[in-house]
């Protein structure tokens, strides 16, 4: 969505130019793969819910990636959560990425500053992960217009959380991506959201298990470890292919 690419034949693209078998997978679903196949031993069960400048998940189930009808299964970055709320990329309006994606932190806060006649200075023209840092650093320090921002994206966040967990009811949610590089002010309001959740109702008590949710190990390249399982196991799967064609 927010490359603003559509129905672009990339892989039959990429075979023709480089002349080897291509398989194309989203960077998160991806990752996902990876994570579960590298970092936590293939226990086949996982959510990643990267946020950065967009937000999206990758799904593992039963130790298959779970891509949907269309190829389009984990885009929650487009569920809406403020109904009416900023435009979107994706047409709509109020979509979670509008709320705690990484252009949004900054683009809320810098509204709310100039709401109040305050000219602090986010630098808007820097990557937008780098944007996101600043806020978080502004919450931190106590500005009242960052902290409301971030506290939001949290809550927004931890709903996120919620819905993967009630969707698929997987062992883990790491969470990665730029945004998520905050650490501690960035999680700190997702898991107070997530606490209300667990006070609040016996059954979000026992999906939100407290060591459900996790940051993604810092230095994990899960991104590259899952281009390798996805090449690795589509060779696995066209020469099995192969071999039955040729058994029969
Ligand atoms: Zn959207």
């Amino acid at each position: 969505v927010n490359l603003d690419w559509h129905d672009l034949p990339l892989g039959p693209g990429l075979e023709a130019i480089l002349g080897i078998p291509v398989v194309v997978e989203n960077d998160v679903r991806a990752a996902a793969l990876g994570l579960d196949r590298r970092q936590f031993g293939a226990t086949g069960s996982l959510a990643l819910l990267a946020i950065g400048t967009g937000i999206a998940a990758g799904v593992v189930l039963d130790g298959q990636l779970h891509r949907g009808a269309h190829g389009l299964a984990g885009e929650i970055g487009h569920v809406v959560v403020d109904p009416g709320g900023a435009p979107c990329a994706c047409g709509n309006r109020g979509c979670l990425e509008t709320v705690a994606a990484g252009p949004a932190l900054v683009r809320r806060t810098l509204a709310g500053w100039a709401a109040r006649g305050n000219g602090h200075g986010v630098a808007t023209d820097a990557a937008p992960d780098a944007g996101a840092e600043a806020v978080f650093a502004a919450a931190t320090t106590g500005d009242p217009v960052a902290r409301d921002v971030v506290e939001a994206s949290g809550r927004a966040v931890a709903w996120g959380i919620h819905l993967l967990a009630l969707a698929y009811d997987v062992d883990r949610i790491v969470i990665g991506g730029g945004v998520s590089h905050a650490g501690e002010p960035f999680i700190a309001p997702v898991r107070r959201e997530l606490d209300r959740f667990r006070a609040a109702s016996p059954l979000a008590a026992e999906i939100l298990q407290p060591n459900l949710v996790q940051l993604l190990p810092a230095g994990a390249d899960a991104g590259a470890w899952g281009a390798v399982t996805i090449a690795l196991e589509s060779l696995e799967q066209t020469e099995s292919t192969l071999i039955e064609r040729r058994g029969t």
